[in-house]
């Protein structure tokens, strides 16, 4: 196992779980014996995010892999399959909180006690939440480790105790709130998972550098196409000349350089020289990437 991943695991992640379960269980016992639809969905979201969290950090461990005979390229959108993953889950839970709403339209019993466990759960999410801050971003993101599990509980404890003091309908107002937030997040998870597979270019700080360190050898840039292939990395190829008095077996030498140099800074490049018109030194214009 990878160093990084092993240094996210030793961290405080031992701690994040514990206080995420003590939350997500704070949240369905009190659910369940107090009556809150409210934070019955607030429940399984809580839930769900564990389910995210172990999720994502087997992908990761996954997508640590070096590159071997059936990933050639690497492992690194495995990552991506946390995402899928947690995608499904949240779609799981949104049926099954419709379908509980929808039984709960004529009428149910909240009880003072629903209220407070939605505190106690808030209180254990907030302690994990704070935890979490030297988890990957990633992981963090994905397994709800934001404030957003506190923006559900803003929700969930005033509709609560007025599903108490007034009656269902606003806890059940409350649950409703919080499922539509919950394929808000869907959506959102969905856009960004469409994002990270769609061989998206780098921004153009990473083609300026890509072209500077062929150029620092004496190879110019004539056409490059790169993409990423998760946040930190991208992979592509580029077409170079080599400069008048570069011969070919030392343009080889140099692209090697140039290679070795990228794949070290997270781009995996091919670099293929062209000879087509040996000795001229190319001009920026004719570049097909700076247009
Ligand atoms: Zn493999």
């Amino acid at each position: 196992m990878n160093n990084e991943l092993l240094c996210i695991l030793r961290g405080r992640l031992l701690l994040v779980t514990v206080f995420a379960v003590l939350g997500a269980l704070s949240k369905i016992l009190g659910s369940l014996l107090y009556g809150s639809r409210a934070l019955f969905v607030d429940a399984l979201t809580s839930i769900a995010n564990l389910v995210a969290l172990f999720t994502a950090l087997y992908y990761l461990s996954e997508s640590m892999k070096p590159p071997d005979t059936d990933h050639p390229f690497g492992h690194m959108r495995l990552r991506y399959g946390g995402i899928a993953a947690i995608l499904s889950i949240y779609m799981f839970i949104a049926g099954f909180s419709a379908a509980t709403l929808y039984y709960s339209s004529h009428g149910y019993r909240v009880e003072e006690g629903s209220a407070y466990a939605a505190i106690i759960g808030a209180a254990f999410y907030a302690a994990a939440i704070a935890f979490s801050r030297n988890l990957d971003e990633s992981i963090r993101v994905y397994a709800g480790f934001t404030a957003s599990e506190l923006v559900e509980a803003s929700i969930v404890v005033p509709s609560a105790w007025l599903g108490y003091a007034k009656g269902y309908l606003f806890d059940l107002v409350g649950a409703t709130i919080i499922l539509l937030y919950l394929f808000y997040e869907a959506v959102e998870t969905h856009r960004h998972l469409v994002r990270a597979i769609a061989d998206i270019s780098p921004p153009s700080r990473v083609y300026e550098e890509v072209k500077r360190e062929a150029r620092l050898r004496g190879l110019i840039p004539v056409a490059i196409r790169l993409r990423m292939i998760d946040e930190r990395h991208c992979s592509g190829d580029m077409t170079v000349r080599p400069q008048k008095g570069i011969t070919p077996d030392i343009a080889d030498v140099l692209a090697d350089e140039v290679t070795e140099e990228l794949r070290q800074r997270g781009c995996d490049i091919v670099i293929h020289i062209d000879y087509s018109k040996p000795w001229i030194q190319c001009k920026e214009t004719s570049s097909k990437s700076s247009t």
